[in-house]
């Protein structure tokens, strides 16, 4: 337990009356941090520290790495910014040396300046000056920018808009030039490359590569890419919500687990641009937001997270999981969170201006092209919705194409009420598309009323289409059932499903093959949610313990 004696080694709590200071020494926790370890995590719930011994340095997460933005020796306090702003920490606090601290909650702090109000003025000030000091936040702020990639690429370039959507997902920061910006050649630092090379990247202080592959990219900027070992406990495909979900869980408790993902952590909801319904986030939470925390926690915990590569294969018999490329990994067990894929639209036109104008989803790398635009949204879903409110805040008009009577049915309340109040947000009832003209880049739609018969011309600066999505699970083992429209069959409806080979009920979100579950979009269930994929995730790690330990009960079974 920490003394009075040491409490007043604390630079602020020094003139404390000896009785206040026996005051604080009965509530403050007495905390000793191993090298590396945090006292606070950025974000985290605000409390006061003092630091007795060793060194502590302010952390903050910037572009996906970890950042020193600071430091504290012995004697000075941390955690003033959010205890006087009633705010969650902007920086995390980590021990880089063995280190001792006091910590104070809140009601504890109060208390002590409510009897000494100096304490609280000067902790006071402290905050203050670290958000206006030139080394507090204001410091942080005014550094010039730094990003991490440069690309170059025409605007109308479909692998160029791929690359930034790539980079943009896995947040990594970038500076996009484009070949006939003004300023480009000087952007880049030297005579620009042809625009048959592009799209071109380099890496700040890397290398340059043209027309790479994402793979290329993600190794180049330092994403894992190769798994680790060849056997793991747990194998995910895909990091969406639910395999998210399941990487925490797994690695939280004792599984070697991975995550394969052929794309960027996140899933669909990475593209969400506000989730206003999940758990715990009063005024909502960007879908890009709730992945990057998901994945910060899952692998702080230990899980392997790999990206730019697809799971081509499953054997059932051996549980072999095979990744594009030819790895092939060993699973205890498998876990299926491959959610959906958008659903295409099959029309004269389209194919050739996907990239260039049509997007199929909410593609956020996509807004500052729309500014001052009319774009139109295909689709009349929360998800067409979100999108609606999204680019309402860049394009000069956003018009939902709704073939039905309306949105009200197929939409949340919440939605249907932000669009109403939205000036710059109209919706078309009874509408479809009939085709998209357009030569480098989209220019106009062709939009085919059901009422009248009538079709007219529209100028269109962009064309998100959301017309819901759809599993893609053909490239899965026959031995797992899927139901009707390809949705992976688990618990009781796997049990009645003709192959379950087992002499026991399958658990809950069990396939029709023993120790391989699947969870979130791609399971057959009506619910098709974050909460939903977040909480199967998680559950499916429980079952994922229950196999392992019938499984080493009886190794045959
Ligand atoms: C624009 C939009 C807005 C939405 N808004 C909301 C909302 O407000 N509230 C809400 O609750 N829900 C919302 N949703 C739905 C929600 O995002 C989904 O229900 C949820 O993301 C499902 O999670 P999942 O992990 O099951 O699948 P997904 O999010 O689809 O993730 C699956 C992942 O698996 C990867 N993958 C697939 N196959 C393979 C393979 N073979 N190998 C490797 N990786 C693979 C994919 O690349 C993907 O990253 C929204 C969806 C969209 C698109």
């Amino acid at each position: 337990m920490v003394t009075p004696e040491e409490i007043a080694r604390i630079t602020v709590f020094a003139a404390l009356s000896e009785r206040d200071l026996g005051r604080l020494s009965q509530v403050a926790a007495d905390i000793m941090l191993v090298p590396g370890e945090y006292a606070a995590y950025e974000g985290g719930e605000r409390a006061l520290f003092g630091l007795l011994e060793g060194r502590i340095e302010a952390v903050k997460r910037v572009d996906g790495a970890d950042k020193v933005v600071g430091e504290r020796k012995p004697g000075d306090i941390f955690g003033e910014v959010p205890v006087t702003l009633g705010s969650v920490f902007p920086a995390g606090f980590r021990a880089a040396e063995a280190s001792r601290v006091i910590r104070i909650e809140p009601h504890d702090f109060h208390a002590v300046a409510d009897i000494a109000p100096d304490v609280g003025r000067e902790v006071g000030r402290l905050a203050s000056h670290r958000i206006a000091g030139s080394r507090g936040l204001q410091g942080i702020v005014a550094e010039p920018w730094a990003p991490r990639a440069i690309v170059v690429g025409p605007r109308w370039d479909a692998a160029c808009a791929a690359l930034r959507h790539f980079l943009d997902r896995n947040q990594v920061s970038f500076r996009w030039i484009q070949p006939d910006m003004p300023d480009a050649a000087e952007h880049w630092d030297g005579p620009l490359p042809a625009v048959e090379d592009c799209p071109v990247l380099r890496v700040v202080d890397g290398k340059t590569v043209v027309k790479p592959q994402l793979r290329r990219v993600a190794e180049l900027l330092g994403l894992s890419t190769e798994p680790l070992a060849a056997e793991y406990d747990v194998v995910v495909v895909g990091a969406g919500p639910a395999g998210l979900a399941a990487a925490v869980y797994g690695a939280s408790e004792g599984l070697r687990t991975i995550v394969v993902e052929r794309e960027a952590p996140g899933g669909q909801a990475g593209t969400s641009s506000r989730i206003e319904n999940y758990l715990g986030f009063p005024s909502g939470v960007s879908g890009e937001e709730l992945a990057s925390r998901a994945l910060q926690q899952a692998r702080r915990l230990g899980a392997e997270i790999l990206v730019t590569r697809t799971i081509t294969r499953i054997d059932a018999g051996t549980r072999q999981v095979h990744l594009d490329g030819g790895d092939v990994l060993r699973a205890r067990t498998i876990i299926l969170a491959c959610g959906v894929v958008w659903r295409q639209l099959r029309m004269d036109g389209f194919e050739r201006l996907v990239g260039k104008g049509i997007s199929y989803g909410a593609v956020r790398t996509e807004a500052p092209a729309t500014h001052g635009l009319d774009v139109h949204i295909i689709g009349a879903g929360n998800s067409a919705g979100q999108a609606a409110m999204f680019f309402s805040n860049h394009a000069r008009s956003v018009t939902i194409l709704c073939r039905g009577d309306g949105v009200e049915k197929s939409m949340s309340r919440y939605l249907v009420d932000q669009i109403a109040a939205r000036p710059n947000i109209q919706v078309l009832r009874r509408t479809e598309i009939a085709a998209a003209h357009g030569g480098a880049s989209l220019e106009a739609i062709d939009v085919r009323s059901s009422e009248t018969g009538e079709t007219t011309r529209l100028e269109s600066g962009g064309l998100f289409i959301l017309i819901g999505a759809d599993a893609e699970t053909g490239w899965l083992p026959p031995e797992i059932a899927l139901n009707d429209h390809g949705y992976v069959l688990t618990g009781p409806e796997a049990a009645s499903a003709e192959g379950w080979p087992g002499d026991r009920d399958p658990f809950l979100l069990e396939t029709t093959v023993p120790g391989i579950f699947a969870c979130g979009d791609v399971r057959a269930s009506p619910v098709k949610r974050v909460a939903a994929a977040v909480g199967e995730g998680s559950m499916a790690i429980a079952f994922v313990h229950q196999y392992l330990k019938q499984a080493e009960a009886s190794p045959v079974g």
